[in-house]
């Protein structure tokens, strides 16, 4: 099924302001929220509301969407889990603010023990100029708090060692009951005997100790769309460090160091290249065979062209994968001076420069200018 652009889901234009944002996805997630919403498709589209609103919200996130759409590498499509913000543990992950003050708080408040979410990790990945200009799939390996895979994440030896907390029956939530002058007063606090989990655990996992994470250098395939520029961040949703008592993972932001070509240089999806041309091939014009990214080309230069002449040769750039949009690569003609010359070529450059003194008036002037 396609993916809705986010801003459509939204129901807001492309410049919307961070506030106008806000309200939009306030108003329709009070509107498809599963507590309150009876139509068949509420959840999907209260998720979908949350996905627009997530990417929306994070002005980096935003940015890259803009740039590479729902393909970027943080949008999930490659990457396995992608946004994985609805149904964690313990109700809505970080919306929880915003719910408890639609819903008067209680079932999905979190707790300082109850699910926490993981660190977000930064690293850097090195590419060549083509990698970055045609995007390129690229492995790296980081070491950081994983779920421990002999548990899946649930910090027990085996499925029935896990049981529901007898004290809460699984809420998670505890409830004192205290005299004052109004009455009796019930607040709410996390269940001390599972620390909010809403679990107990018999036998821990050994190789996590019952953490449920641990630290771990593994693989992990990066998509680069094509078009990324040198010092950009990518964002790849949820794979930072494993959050704690099933709170969601971090992100992993990726910092792309491009390293210079030989030939070229990069503007934005421009790309721009200096050119030595003979003095001859400038005077006379002539059809020249220039280096492409891809390829070669053929470039018309004509009669009387001067050194440092900048040449367009269009749709010959970087093209962006999201917008398809294509830069041109521009071509600057240097002249160059010859330095060792055959006896017949002094000759005929002795007798050009006879010519030249008859027809430049330029040089004549500066000629006058000396003299006088
Ligand atoms: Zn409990
Ligand atoms: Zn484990």
């Amino acid at each position: 099924m396609a993916k809705r652009d986010y801003y459509e889901v939204l129901g807001v234009s492309k410049n919307a302001s961070d506030d106008e944002i806000k309200k939009a996805y306030r108003s329709l997630a009070k509107k498809y929220h599963p507590d309150v919403c009876k139509e068949p498709d509420a959840e999907e589209k209260f998720k979908e509301v949350q996905e627009a609103y997530d990417v929306l919200s994070d002005p980096q996130k935003r940015e890259q969407y803009n740039q590479f759409g729902h393909d970027g590498p943080n949008m999930g499509s490659g990457f396995g889990q992608g946004f994985s913000g609805f149904g964690g543990s313990g109700g809505f992950g970080g919306f929880e603010d915003i719910f408890s003050s639609f819903f008067g708080g209680g079932s999905s408040r979190q707790t300082k023990n109850g699910p926490i979410r993981g660190r977000n990790l930064k690293v850097s990945i090195n590419l060549s100029f083509e990698e970055a200009a045609f995007g390129v799939e690229k492995e790296i390996s980081i070491t950081k708090y994983d779920t421990c895979k002999d548990c899946s994440g649930t910090g027990a030896m085996s499925k029935n060692d896990i049981n529901v907390c007898s004290s809460c029956h699984g809420t998670g939530r505890a409830y004192v009951e205290q005299n004052t002058i109004f009455g009796r007063v019930r607040t709410e606090t996390t269940c001390p005997n599972c620390n909010g989990t809403g679990k107990t655990i018999k036998n821990k996992c050994t190789t996590c100790k019952g953490e449920g994470r641990i630290k771990q250098t593994s693989k992990l395939k990066i998509k680069i769309p094509s078009g990324v520029e040198d010092g950009q961040t990518l964002t790849v949703s949820g794979k930072g460090e494993a959050g704690y008592n099933g709170g969601l993972p971090g992100d992993l932001y990726i910092q792309v160091n491009v390293r210079n070509h030989e030939i070229f240089e990069r503007d934005g999806l421009d790309l721009y290249m200096e050119m030595p041309i003979t003095f001859s091939q400038a005077a006379l014009g002539a059809t020249i065979e220039i280096p492409t990214l891809t390829t070669t080309g053929n470039l018309k230069i004509p009669a009387g062209t001067q050194t440092g002449t900048k040449f367009k040769v269009t749709g010959r750039g970087i093209t962006n994968g999201r917008t398809g949009q294509t830069g041109h690569l521009y071509v600057i003609v240097k002249i160059i001076t010859p330095t060792k010359l055959t006896l017949e070529q002094k000759n005929l450059f002795e007798k050009l420069s006879k010519t030249n003194e008859k027809n430049e008036s330029f040089f004549d002037k500066i000629k006058k200018f000396f003299k006088s």
